[in-house]
């Protein structure tokens, strides 16, 4: 487990156990589940229908065998099923605001029976943003319920009624894969509940999800050109496990998430010049379109980098990176290489 997460975890837990800590323990735990849900708001910001539905390491022993739309489901159909039918006793979220019809879901369980290919087969018939949006309703709602607990709740334990409930609901299938969640739940007491469904059960699965995006990335960048359109290097980016590089699918690159379409500027400007890149630009030295924009502290290191590829190529220019980045980070190489491209050329050639 990451040892941040499992750090912040443990002390959660332990700040959850005393009454004089109860709501920093509350707060804490919404900090952190906030945290944890800004990787699933970038991975769906910035990955396209696809990647949703891959199973890089269908087979594999563990959650990261799943996709990334299903474990998104699973997390926020366990969070919904347990937050509103077991503590708050209300309508589920699924239900009260329509997401079943919203997200395309064929199914209202947690999806714990599907195995192998049925669930990338449901995860393709998923609306990812509508699932995105039903997550975050799931997630908004539980942090108001976990918000109005008091510290006498934790030990509120669940009898047969709520079991019953649970089987009537049809929410948890009767696959033997899955029926055993009933009785997991009602034999936990409040805290236990808040101890695994609303935490750690997300991260053992956003864990999985982030290890399904880095494999996706990865395989996107096999055969890729290395050279980004705007003169960087995507093998020596630090967002290298976030983003499969700006001339593949899986380009999450600030420049193209915050352009409309989601195409980065130097993207479409070179796709209408029908250039590979902009080192073939004759408006090189003077552009300000994306990557180039005068607010960008990287332009004119990236301008440079650009220069130096359109007199020596791209494979001299990857050597140079490679030995730049053996000596300094990645955001000391843009300090290192600074803010006057011309010098900054010479002090690539000279590296
Ligand atoms: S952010 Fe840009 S340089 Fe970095 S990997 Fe993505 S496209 Fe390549
Ligand atoms: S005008 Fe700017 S963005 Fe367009 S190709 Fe030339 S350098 Fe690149």
């Amino acid at each position: 487990m990451n040892k941040d997460w499992s750090e912040k975890n443990k002390e959660i837990q332990k700040l959850l156990s005393k009454e004089a800590t109860f709501s920093d323990a509350i707060e804490k735990l919404i900090e952190f589940r906030n945290e944890l849900f800004q990787h699933i708001t970038w991975i769906v910001e910035g990955y396209p229908k696809e990647a949703f539905y891959q199973q890089p390491f269908a087979g594999a022993n563990g959650y990261h065998s799943k996709t990334l739309a299903y474990s998104i489901w699973h997390i926020f159909r366990i969070e919904d099923i347990v937050a509103h039918e077991m503590i708050a006793e209300d309508e589920q979220i699924l239900f009260s605001e329509k997401f079943l019809k919203k997200t395309a879901s064929p199914i209202i369980t947690t999806g714990n029976e599907l195995e192998g290919k049925k669930i990338a087969e449901f995860s393709k018939k998923l609306n990812v943003q509508e699932l995105y949006l039903y997550a975050k309703a799931v997630k908004e709602s539980t942090d108001k319920i976990l918000l109005q607990l008091q510290y006498k709740d934790l030990k509120r334990k669940f009898n047969e009624d709520t079991k019953k409930r649970l089987i009537k609901g049809k929410c948890v299938s009767k696959d033997e894969n899955a029926f055993w969640l009933i009785d997991y739940w009602c034999g936990k007491d409040v805290k236990g509940l808040i101890q695994m469904p609303f935490s750690r059960h997300w991260i053992m699965h956003i864990e999985a999800m982030l290890r399904i995006k880095d494999r996706l990335c990865k395989d996107a960048r096999k055969g890729a050109d290395p050279v980004a359109i705007c003169g960087l290097s995507c093998n020596h980016c630090f967002l290298g496990a976030w983003c499969g590089g700006c001339r593949t699918k899986y380009n999450v690159c600030s420049f193209a998430t915050c352009s409309e379409g989601r195409i980065c500027p130097n993207v479409k400007c070179c796709n209408e010049k029908n250039i590979d890149a902009c080192y073939e630009c004759s408006e090189l030295e003077t552009c300000e379109k994306g990557f180039f924009v005068p607010s960008n502290d990287g332009a004119n290191a990236a301008r440079a980098q650009c220069l130096y590829i359109r007199k020596h190529g791209k494979k001299e220019f990857l050597k140079v990176q490679t030995r730049l980045h053996e000596k300094y980070e990645f955001e000391k190489v843009q300090e290192v290489i600074g803010q006057d491209y011309k010098k900054a050329l010479r002090m690539l050639e000279e590296e």
